[in-house]
C-alpha cells in the first residue's frame, strides 16, 4: 500500500480527485442515473454533468454515499485510505486531524461504513437477514457465533456504540474481516463502494426490470 504521503501526492487537488472518481464511477463513460443514456454536457462552473436526453443534472457524488457532500473530496479519499490502512480511525481522531467538527467527522465515518456495506454487499443474505422459524439449527448457531464475534469486535474497537448504529458497525466488522489490510485491493474496493450509485427501489426496477 502507498504511504500516506505518496497517496496525497497522487491527489494534489480537487480536480485530480474528481477525475479519478469519475473513472471509478463510470469506467465506460458517463451514464445518466435517471435514463441510462450516455450523452452529456459538462457544466464546468458547477462541476455538473447534464444528460442530453432527460436534462437531469448529476454531480460526481450525487446518488452515492457522498451525496450532497460539502466536504473536500480529498478528505473523503484520505478517510478511505485511513480506514483501509487498518489503523484505528475514530471520529475524534479524524476531527482533530482534518480540523472538522466532531459531528461532521462522525457522519463522514458512518458514510465510509456504508461504503463498506456496498463493497461487500452479499453478506446481508448470508447472516444478517432476520431468522426464519424453520432455519436449520446449524445456520442459527453460525449466525449467533458471527453476531457474537462482531459484537466483541465493536466493543474492542470502539468500546461502546449505540444500539441504533449497530448494523452499520457490523458492516465494518465484515469488511475488515474479509479484506486484510493494509492493502491496495481493500482501498480500491472501498472507494468503489463509496462512489457507486445507490439505486432507490424504483430506479432499480427500471434499470433491471425486476
Ligand atoms: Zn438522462
Amino acid at each position: 500500500m502507498l504511504s500516506v504521503r505518496k497517496f496525497m501526492a497522487r491527489f494534489p487537488d480537487e480536480k485530480t480527485c474528481r477525475d479519478y472518481l469519475f473513472n471509478v464511477r463510470w469506467p465506460r463513460g458517463f451514464i445518466c442515473t435517471k435514463c441510462g443514456k450516455n450523452k452529456f454536457s459538462h457544466i464546468k462552473t458547477r462541476y455538473l454533468f447534464e444528460c442530453s436526453n432527460c436534462k437531469t443534472q448529476t454531480s460526481i457524488t450525487s446518488g452515492t454515499v457522498m451525496h450532497r457532500t460539502k466536504l473536500l473530496l480529498r478528505y473523503w479519499l484520505l478517510t478511505f485510505y485511513w480506514v483501509a490502512s487498518g489503523e484505528r480511525c475514530s471520529a475524534r481522531k479524524l476531527s482533530k486531524t482534518l480540523k472538522l467538527q466532531y459531528r461532521t467527522a462522525l457522519r463522514l465515518l458512518h458514510s465510509v461504513r456504508h461504503a463498506m456495506l456496498r463493497a461487500d454487499q452479499n453478506y446481508t443474505s448470508a447472516f444478517w437477514m432476520p431468522a426464519k422459524p424453520n432455519d436449520h439449527l446449524l445456520l442459527k448457531k453460525a449466525r449467533l457465533g458471527l453476531l457474537q464475534r462482531a459484537e466483541s469486535f465493536i466493543r474492542k474497537y470502539y468500546r461502546h456504540t449505540s444500539k441504533f448504529s449497530r448494523t452499520i458497525y457490523f458492516s465494518e466488522y465484515w469488511f475488515r474481516n474479509n479484506n486484510p489490510h493494509p492493502s491496495e485491493t481493500s482501498l480500491d474496493k472501498l472507494i468503489k463502494g463509496g462512489i457507486s450509485t445507490i439505486y432507490t427501489r424504483n430506479e432499480y426496477r427500471i434499470q433491471f426490470g425486476s
